[in-house]
C-alpha cells in the first residue's frame, strides 16, 4: 500500500509552492499557499462580479479618446 502521497502545486496567486497530501484532508487554504492569497483570489472574484453586474455603457468607449 502506498503511503501518504505528497503533491506539490503552485499557488494560483503568488506562484509559491503549496504542498498537500492526496489521501489526507486538504489544507484550509487549498489551493492557495496562505489565507492572504485566498482572500486576494476571493477579492478578484468579487471584483469581477461587480464589473459584470454593472456593465459599462457603450457610450463610455467614445469618451476614452485622448487628445
Ligand atoms: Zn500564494
Amino acid at each position: 500500500m502506498k503511503k501518504t502521497e505528497k503533491v506539490m502545486i503552485k499557488c494560483p496567486i503568488c506562484g509559491k509552492n503549496v504542498e498537500f497530501y492526496k489521501n489526507k484532508k486538504l489544507p484550509p487554504n487549498f489551493p492557495f499557499c496562505s489565507q492572504r492569497c485566498k482572500l486576494i483570489d476571493l477579492g478578484k472574484w468579487l471584483n469581477e462580479e461587480y464589473v459584470i453586474s454593472e456593465p459599462i455603457p457603450e457610450e463610455y468607449e467614445q469618451i476614452d479618446d485622448e487628445e
